[in-house]
């Protein structure tokens, strides 16, 4: 088979809306990947899982003293409401949450330049009634950008909760500069569970059907955007692997997966590993495709694994002589989830240039940043790769994640913070 760039940017264009995860769009982006799977001949499986998520009820910022305006704020998801009248209180920014930031801040509804797990600790036992993050740049306006929904993440919520909304950066600004002292904030959301889905084909290996190498990659995509770059780019590079082995049966078995709601918090592929513990110490490698297709880039491996299973990653590109970076290192996406049971993954990205080749997370990640070329020139080494590790005799690597691996994928999970969280319960 040979890799046709072209029928992945047809199925690419196919995906191009938004697909957040639970919502009506995602599973409509799931059927259209299904369709494509039956029409390969392979069987795909469906499988749901829950999330959590809230919807937004009312978000509204009003600075009452030193001058009257208003402001349009979203609600932070599974943040405290305010009350439905609203909650008035005076206004502090907080600029990094230093003690006199922490001893400013009590019972007044704090402005933070971001909301860390820490900063977001310190407003908690400053005594701040409330607080309000900012997004976008100071460059943006209306027309051309979106206020974005921000989620209280669970790891926060295990300290407490309170009131919480996001506004733009040059609203924030505005605010700022004309020394607003007291505002009235309405901020309501309702919790809800939704679900979302994941898609696996499973092609049985000839000689080895008892091992496993997996290919994934998430297909929903955040709020304004149509995630071209992150990550229909992936899930296009997935099905022409699929039709790959559909075409070539392979010597081990090959899972190939699409991940729901990975941008809400990689609940599909923490979903998958949750349902399918039993499976997975017959699991050699994860191999993870988030972000590809942008013209004006670069790839990159992200190897969670040994540094034999490192070099051997570099020393296959480079005797193939694919310009691909190889570096140990943890990457956020759904194969954090795998690295976390014990799953050597390999992530492969092609970032866009550092000044702009591309924007993810925003109405400007489109299908007309990415080509037929640069998909196909990802698919090709994503897939040489896949090939040289479900095709070996001996499996090249151990099926071993190292301490300094599994020390940055605790770190990335906050594993150290939620062991507090439940020690500052009891
Ligand atoms: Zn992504």
């Amino acid at each position: 088979m040979k890799i046709c760039g072209k029928r992945e940017f047809e199925l690419l264009e196919k995906m191009s809306f938004v697909r957040m995860g639970g919502t009506a769009e995602e599973m409509k982006a799931a059927e259209i990947l299904m369709d494509e799977i039956k029409a390969i001949g392979l069987e795909p499986v469906l499988e749901p899982f829950e999330i959590e998520d809230a919807d937004l009820v009312k978000g509204e910022l009003e600075v009452l003293e030193p001058f009257n305006k208003k402001y349009t704020v979203t609600a932070y998801k599974l943040s405290e409401s305010t009350p439905e009248e609203s909650l008035v209180a005076p206004f502090y920014y907080a600029e990094n949450l230093t003690a006199a930031d922490m001893e400013y801040a009590k019972g007044k509804i704090v402005l933070v330049n971001s909301l860390t797990l820490d900063n977001y600790r310190k407003l908690l036992k400053s005594g701040a009634v409330g607080f309000i993050t900012m997004s976008g740049t100071i460059i943006e306006t209306e027309e051309n950008s979106d206020l974005f929904t921000r989620t209280l993440r669970g790891t926060l919520r295990k300290f407490g909760n309170m009131p919480g909304a996001n506004i733009r950066v040059t609203d924030a600004f505005d605010i700022v500069k004309n020394g607003a002292t007291k505002v009235k904030l309405t901020a309501v959301n309702t919790p809800v569970t939704r679900t979302s889905h994941n898609i696996t084909v499973t092609i049985k290996g000839t000689e080895k059907p008892e091992e496993v190498v997996s290919f994934g990659g998430h297909y929903d995509s955040v709020e304004f955007s149509t995630g071209a770059h992150d990550n229909a780019a992936g899930s296009v590079i997935n099905m022409e692997i699929a039709r790959y082995f559909a075409e070539n049966p392979p010597k081990r078995t090959v899972q190939i997966m699409w991940y729901g709601s990975e941008e809400m918090g990689l609940w599909g592929s923490k979903a998958w590993v949750r349902d399918h513990e039993e499976e997975l110490k017959n699991h050699l490698c994860m191999i993870n495709t988030d972000m590809a297709g942008v013209v004006i880039g670069y790839d990159v491996a992200r190897v969670i694994a040994t540094k034999e299973a490192t070099a051997h990653c570099d020393a296959f590109m480079k005797r193939k002589g694919y310009n691909v970076g190889v570096t140990q290192e943890i990457y956020s996406s759904d194969s954090i989830p795998f690295a976390d049971k014990g799953v050597p993954a390999v992530n492969f990205v092609r970032f866009g240039h550092h000044v702009g080749g591309t924007m993810i997370h925003c109405r400007y990640d489109i299908k007309e940043h990415l080509s037929a070329e640069a998909l196909a020139k990802t698919t090709q080494f994503v897939l040489d790769y896949g090939v040289e590790l479900v095709e070996s005799v001996v499996f090249p690597f151990e099926r071993v994640i190292p301490t300094e691996m599994v020390e940055k994928v605790d770190k990335y999970l906050m594993k150290k913070e939620e062991a507090e969280a439940e020690a500052e319960k009891k």
